[in-house]
């Protein structure tokens, strides 16, 4: 066991690092109070190939792996959540589930242009009324009698990346009858007559995210777009998500240490009672308790995303991981606030976004509770 990154991890944390600091870091408030995301930076992160870190080169990816996708989720999420959101819709959903499942054809006409950065991708499983429930999809998509092409009609919500995304990855029922075995994964153009993306749906936090309800009217779906066999969606849906909760686990990491970071810049200069805030001991424990709950939470990540690289089952251990960095994420940033008294409530400091920022990651991608119950499923409690 070795819990040391490597040489090359270790340089390309500092190379995801210094772009977050100079390129993400000067735009994150801005975004946040325009609540938009800033096409530059999109076009940015894509160059710097941030699109298609784990994916295979011949695709065009970055050749690397799980591992050096969660350290560039965490550093991205230190100044800005709502770009790892972003990061990992795109890569750890929609891109996963078209590498894992796609036919060689399919990869290169869907994957290919969303891991070289010229297109972007998105994820559409939940509905208005299929949230954890998953299994219950309303959306209906119904093969033409020539077999050539599905009919797709119904309506997802909450699909991040859609304001702008190119391509989704989109579940439907192909059989109401079968539950959970009816359902069936489609690589949709989102540019295709009959879809309409709504207005971003206003949030709390990570506001600068693009996030809209997607409707999906008399969409037709050439059959050759089908992903994995008919009925095979939901086994697909839950193999991204269990991906995808890796990623979440780190930007939850990352938005922690970011508001403690900032949190122990400001302690150290701001003086009451003729001391500094940080030479209360108080502080320093507080300091203590909250960096060794991120480092727990670090480890528990690391531990997921080795094990999705080398192959093993992640389902429990994305779950543990997200579950608990989720958790430490909203406590972290709630005590940052804290330390920093009025200021760290005032929007003068990135903190209060934090703290805002901080909440979404234990309800998407599976709520606090589905991770529970994921777990105690590995487990075999019942
Ligand atoms: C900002 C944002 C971005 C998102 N991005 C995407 C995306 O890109 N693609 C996509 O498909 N979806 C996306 N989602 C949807 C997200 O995954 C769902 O919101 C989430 O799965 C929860 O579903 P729900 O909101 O319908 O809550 P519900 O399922 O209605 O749950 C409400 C509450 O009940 C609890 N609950 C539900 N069932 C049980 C149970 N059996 N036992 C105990 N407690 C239970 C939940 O834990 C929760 O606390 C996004 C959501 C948000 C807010």
């Amino acid at each position: 066991m070795d819990f040391k990154l490597s040489k090359t991890h270790l340089l390309m944390q500092e190379m995801f690092r210094k772009f977050a600091e100079t390129e993400i870091k000067p735009l994150a408030e801005d975004m946040d109070e325009a609540e938009e995301y800033s096409p530059e930076l999109l076009a940015k992160l894509q160059r710097y190939g941030f699109f298609g870190i784990p994916y295979s080169r011949e695709y065009g990816g970055v050749g690397s792996d799980t591992l050096a996708y969660t350290l560039a989720m965490e550093e991205v999420s230190k100044v800005d959540a709502s770009t790892g959101i972003t990061l990992s819709v795109h890569s750890s959903l929609c891109c996963y589930g078209l590498d894992s499942y796609g036919t060689e054809d399919q990869k290169r006409k869907w994957l290919t242009p969303l891991i070289d950065g010229s297109k972007f991708g998105c994820f559409g499983l939940t509905e208005p009324n299929a949230g954890s429930d998953a299994a219950g999809q309303q959306t209906k998509a119904v093969l033409s009698e020539d077999g050539s092409e599905y009919i797709i009609n119904g309506t997802k919500i909450f699909t991040t990346n859609s304001g702008f995304a190119d391509t989704c990855l989109l579940f439907a029922m192909t059989d109401k009858s079968l539950g959970n075995k009816g359902i069936t994964a489609f690589a949709v153009d989102l540019h295709s007559e009959g879809v309409s993306v709504g207005k971003n749906i206003r949030r709390m936090g990570i506001r600068a995210a693009s996030n809209c309800e997607v409707a999906y009217e008399n969409v037709h779906v050439p059959v050759e777009n089908r992903i994995g066999k008919e009925g095979q969606g939901f086994k697909i849906a839950m193999q991204c998500l269990d991906a995808g909760r890796i990623g979440i686990a780190a930007q939850s990491v990352g938005i922690a240490q970011g508001a403690l970071n900032e949190a122990i810049k400001y302690i150290k200069e701001r003086k009451q009672f003729n001391k500094r805030i940080s030479s209360f001991q108080n502080s320093q424990f507080k300091c203590a308790e909250l960096q060794t709950m991120i480092d727990a939470a670090r480890l528990l990540t690391w531990r997921a995303a080795v094990a999705k690289d080398n192959r093993e089952p992640i389902s429990s251990h994305a779950a543990m991981a997200k579950l608990f960095a989720s958790d430490v994420a909203n406590k972290v940033t709630r005590d940052c606030v804290q330390l920093m008294g009025g200021y760290g409530f005032s929007r003068e400091y990135p903190v209060e976004r934090a703290m805002r920022d901080a909440k979404i990651t234990e309800i998407y991608e599976g709520t606090s509770e589905v991770m529970k119950m994921v777990i105690a499923g590995g487990m075999k409690v019942k």
